[in-house]
Order: C-alpha cells, then structure tokens, then sequence
C-alpha cells in the first residue's frame, strides 16, 4: 500500500507525493484565541496529529506550522466586552490552548505565528494583489478581493459561480456560501476597533482573517506546500479564500492536498452551549478522565468520519487502554532483563497491517484493529507459554516504542499516580516492600493506599495510583 490521502480539492484519493522527496510541509489553521478550544477544535488538531506522526513514523521530515488568530472579527468582539487590550484578552486563551495540546500528546508544531506578529507581510499581499488588478479599496475604506478576476474561485468548496451576484461584498470574516461576494482583506477602522489598529497604504486598519492564513503559510512553507489541514467548517469561505489570495498574489499552484475532518457532536446532538453538551477539555478532565482517555476517543474515529463523543465512549476508552496497560505489564514480566530479540512472526504481520491501514487515508479503525488482534494473540502466546524473554522484549518495545511514535496513548498519565507528594512517597514505600519481597509490609501499603480512596496498579514503567 502506497500512502495516499483523501485530497478534498479533487474530490480524489490520491498517492501522497511530496514536492521534495522525504519531506513534507504542513500548514494547519490553529486556534481563534477568543475562548477556550472545545472538543470539536480539539478532534481536529488531533487528527493533524496523526497525521503529522504517521508521516514522521514514515520517515517523512515533517515541517508544519500552526498559526494562532489572535486578530479577527471574534478577538476584537470579546476584547471589546471584556474591556481589555487584545493582548491582554487573547494571551490567556493561547496558554489554554497550549495546556490542551500538551495534555492531549499533541506534537508541538514547528512553528506558532501569530497574526498580529505578520500584519507586514499580510500588508505586502495585499498590495500585490491591488497591483495584479485582484483587489480594490471601496469607499468604506476597506481593500476587497474580486472574486470575479479569478475563475477558479470557488473550486475548493465546489460553488456554482452562475448564482454569484456581481459587484456583491461581504465584510465579516465568516460568511454562508449564499452570502459569496468579494471579501475583505483589510478591513478600515471602526469606533468597534478600539484601539485594534495598523497603518498601511489604505489608512489605518485590520487584516481579515483570510489573509492572515495566506501571508503565514507562504511566509513560512513558500508559494506553494504539501498539505494544508482544517475542520470542514474552514472549508469555505476560509480556505477558499486562502486559494484565491495565495495564487492570484504568487500566480503558483497554493496546496497540493487539502485533508479536511468532519464535525464532532456529543452524545449524539450538535454540540452548543444552549444544549449544555458544550464542553472543553478541562471540563472532561474535572470529571475523573485522563489526557490520555480523551485523547485515545478522539483519535479513534476516522477523521472523515462524524465523531461521536459520549461518555461511554470515554469508558470504552478507558477498558481499551487497560487492556494495553495490562499486556505492558505481561511483558514487562515475561521480559524481565532481557535484551530485545526478533519480533515473533505474529506481531510482525501486524505491526505491517498497521501501517498499511494508516497508509490508506489514515484509516485509525484499521490500525487499531490490527492492534487489538496482537494484544490478543501476544496474550495467547503469554498464556501458552509461547514468548520467550527476547521475544517479549521485542514485543513490548514494539507497543510501547515502535507503534506509539504513532499513536503516545502507551504511558500512563502524571495525573493517573495522583500527583500527592504524600501518597507518592507512600507508593514508593509499598514498591520498595515489593522489591525486597516484604509482601506483608506491601500488602499493608497497599490497604492504606485503597483507605485514602487509591489502587495501585503495577505496569513495566512501575506502579501507579488509580483513583477508586
Ligand atoms: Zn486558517
């Protein structure tokens, strides 16, 4: 199996061929820091995720850049309200934002620009696009791109351009396809602005959010890039805005594959505040779920796919990473000290079948499929005396190294051992007792430990505490 990925622009799978061998870049739209990020942001940044990791488990030298929209008609608003700088009132959602990914295991990317970092390059655009007769400014003041000069707008979102309305303009930053018209690119200050304001040839103002993409992608990937990722609700008018910015101001081809996920809903509904189902990561976490439990449900559907998040699923989660804690421990055990020998023929099949179900468009269910057949047929050989020590070495480094470059649920969660300095040291006693086989004095530990409310669990890394 060749890789390949589903290519939204051509509506086509197709082999993934990077313009230079072995390397691939990635632009994919970050965070409007305007609140905190909820579980449909999160899903998408996740399937990224996998992306990002399965093309480095590939040997790709993966370069991608997540830029955050500290500017935008939603910054300003809720800056606005809350009467505070922009800075002031987007700094502590971007740390938010950052918390989410490190708690998710979510791979740093190589770069984070901000907007209000590159409002010079989105400025160089935009001249250039007055200059190629692609924008113009309108007597508000504002600078607008002309659809109309441009015949291949449309392509990514597949508009039907007979129904677009000549001369039409439309200047919020997100817009319904019936709505299509020229788009703002520089937007004129207004009383609403506040204090959100940058001089540039067409008076004082603020970029739309559209250029911001464009200006940052081409500054960081060049004119033209591998992979551009999004939600499906990026889809249009963002990224087809993107297209039209980008290649009418470099007259080059912008993306080479554009990989969209689909909507996430919980338990069932579409996820809103008014529903009460509008939730964030802190929020599922306050409940008793780990990083790693969300993590492994969000990464469990294909990205394609609606996602379904229930709490059930969160409990399947759990009874899934369990079960790959417990065969860790089992070979950890089996293993003991030695050294790592040949994969047994078995984990080897697998571990190709789990590759190949990634290779086509990423398809997760396959990959863990053809996990869960190997956590059942190393159980079998564990049980049938059929690993030896090497064998099991191999087989361990294989879930807890090899496959989890790809998919980092292998390790337990710091919050999954309590984080108490206290029932740590009591660990710690109980793991000694162990050691030194005082199975009394551990037993003792281990009863103290479930009367603060704690069970300790052994796996290869050593014990951990689970909140009963
Ligand atoms: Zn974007």
């Amino acid at each position: 199996m060749t890789l390949q990925f589903r290519n939204t622009l051509t509506r086509r799978t197709e082999p993934f061929v990077p313009l230079a061998p072995g390397r691939a870049g990635i632009y994919t739209c970050g965070p409007t820091v305007y609140d905190h990020a909820h579980l449909g942001n999160l899903r998408t940044f996740m399937f990224e995720d996998l992306l990002v990791r399965h093309l480095a488990w590939r040997g790709f030298d993966v370069f991608r850049v997540m830029n955050l929209t500290d500017v935008d008609d939603k910054t300003i608003r809720g800056a606005r309200e809350a009467g505070l700088s922009l800075d002031a009132f987007t700094r502590p959602f971007k740390d938010a934002f950052f918390a989410d990914l490190e708690t998710l295991r979510i791979r740093p990317a190589d770069v984070y620009p901000a907007a209000t970092d590159h409002t010079e390059a989105m400025i160089g655009m935009i001249g250039a696009l007055i200059e190629r007769g692609h924008a113009y400014q309108a007597g508000d003041g504002s600078v607008y791109f002309r659809i109309e000069s441009f015949p291949e707008y449309g392509k990514l979102a597949r508009i039907d351009r007979a129904g677009l309305k000549p001369g039409a303009r439309v200047d919020q930053d997100e817009y319904e396809k019936e709505q299509v018209g020229d788009f703002a690119l520089w937007k004129a200050w207004t009383e609403k602005d506040g204090d959100v304001a940058w001089d540039s040839p067409w008076g004082r103002g603020r970029p739309g959010w559209h250029i911001e993409c464009s200006a940052m992608s081409t500054q960081y990937l060049g004119p033209t890039f591998d992979i551009h990722c999004g939600g499906v609700d990026n889809l249009f008018p963002h990224h087809e805005d993107e297209i039209a910015q980008s290649e009418c101001c470099t007259g080059k081809p912008f993306v080479r594959y554009w990989l969209h996920s689909a909507h996430l809903i919980v338990e069932g509904r579409k996820m809103s505040k008014s529903e009460g189902n509008f939730f964030t990561l802190p929020q599922i976490l306050d409940q008793g779920w780990t990083g790693r439990e969300v993590r492994y449900l969000l990464l469990s559907t294909h990205y394609r796919q609606q996602l379904n998040f229930t709490f059930d699923g969160l409990k399947a989660a759990r009874t899934s990473l369990h079960r790959l804690d417990e065969l860790r421990r089992r070979l950890e055990d089996r293993a003991g000290d030695a050294e790592p020998g040949g994969l047994p023929g078995f984990a080897s099949a697998r571990r190709e079948a789990f590759g190949a179900a990634l290779d086509d468009d990423l398809n997760i269910s396959g990959a863990l499929g053809h996990l869960f057949d190997l956590v059942r047929e190393a159980n079998t050989a564990l049980d049938h005396d059929g690993m030896d020590p090497p064998a099991a070495a191999a087989v361990r480094d294989l879930l807890t190294e090899d496959l989890d470059h790809v998919l980092a649920v292998m390790e337990p969660d710091p919050s999954e051992t309590g984080g108490d300095a206290d029932l740590e040291a009591l660990l710690e006693r109980r793991n000694r007792a162990r050691a030194e086989r005082n199975w009394a004095e551990a037993d003792r530990l281990r009863d103290h430990l479930a009367d603060l409310g704690w069970k300790v669990q052994d796996g290869p890394d050593g014990s951990r505490l689970v909140k009963i």
